[in-house]
């Protein structure tokens, strides 16, 4: 078997909850937030919890290099106000740290906001956009640049994102200056969420818009870099810029896009983790896209 396909399972109670409750649906891989995601101060992990996250973990049969932990949804990597900055590269380490503790390999995050608020309207008001993103890509790639430096062996999974507000990453464009800027490349990654590419106007519906899309992203930023993928339909159009998951074949995008995933080896070996909103049909979901291999 070559694809490793799971869900974003729940920690609540532990984090040693998860490889359990990935294996209750089946799953192959599987994603957790190894802290509160709404909360910015987690009390450490202490050897039991540890412990008993690597036996679960045998037990599952899942590889480290099979799991994408999440870091919280508070952190701003490229956050413009320098107290809050701190904060957040403060609280991407200890995710870091969290990461090494329970013996996993990369950790995956969303790269940050600029938090401006602009009409993209007219040429000039286009210019002055494309500098504050600019900008705040700087600042991301610092701050990934200070949380290798300050840790070991975890590599930093950049997702791409929707375009949502002012999320930067919607662009393969993004995720390539961000890693050109990271001085250890071989702690640098991307993870690539379906939803988040077809919405930022990526599509992947038909074999030909799939190939166009992929060779686009070959090109610009390289499998060599992709650590994971989140495998998600979309409620929202192509190009939408919206970010809303949907259960596979009931969204926008449509199933034929998950059976050219399944069956491209580019997507051999990495953690394919379902965000997909109804939870109680993963286990389906995971045997549908199973069915999928040829
Ligand atoms: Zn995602
Ligand atoms: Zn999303």
């Amino acid at each position: 078997m070559k694809k490793f396909v799971g869900a974003h399972v729940s920690a609540s109670g532990g984090v040693f909850n998860a490889p359990l409750n990935a294996m209750e649906i089946g799953a192959k891989a599987f994603a957790l937030f190894t802290k509160n995601q709404r909360q910015w101060v987690a009390k450490p992990l202490d050897e039991e919890t540890i412990a008993k996250f690597k036996d679960n973990l045998a037990k599952s049969g899942i590889l480290p290099k099979h799991i994408l932990p999440h870091d919280s949804y508070l952190i701003n990597l490229g956050h413009p106000e320098v107290e809050k900055l701190e904060k957040s590269r403060a609280a991407f380490i200890d995710e870091l740290e969290r990461c090494v503790q329970l013996g996993l390999d990369r950790l995956n995050f969303h790269p940050g906001s600029h938090l401006v608020k602009i009409a993209k309207k007219d040429k000039e008001n286009l210019e002055v956009l494309q500098a504050i993103e600019e900008k705040c890509l700087d600042v991301i790639a610092e701050s990934i640049n200070i949380a290798l430096d300050r840790t070991n062996s975890v590599t930093a999974v950049i997702e791409n994102t929707a375009g949502q507000g002012s999320n930067l990453g919607y662009k393969f464009e993004h995720l390539a200056y961000i890693i050109e800027r990271i001085e250890d490349k071989s702690r640098i990654g991307v993870c690539i969420d379906t939803c988040h590419m077809f919405t930022a106007g990526y599509d992947i519906r038909t074999r030909e818009a799939y190939d166009k899309t992929w060779n686009e992203f070959e090109k610009i930023v390289g499998f060599k870099y992709l650590r994971g993928m989140h495998i998600n339909d979309s409620k929202s159009p192509l190009g939408s810029k919206v970010d809303r998951h949907h259960s596979l074949g009931k969204g926008e995008i449509g199933l034929d896009a998950f059976r050219f995933i399944m069956n491209d080896n580019r997507m051999d070996d990495i953690p394919l983790i379902l965000e997909t909103i109804d939870e109680t049909i993963w286990k389906e979901e995971i045997e549908l896209l199973y069915s999928f291999v040829q």
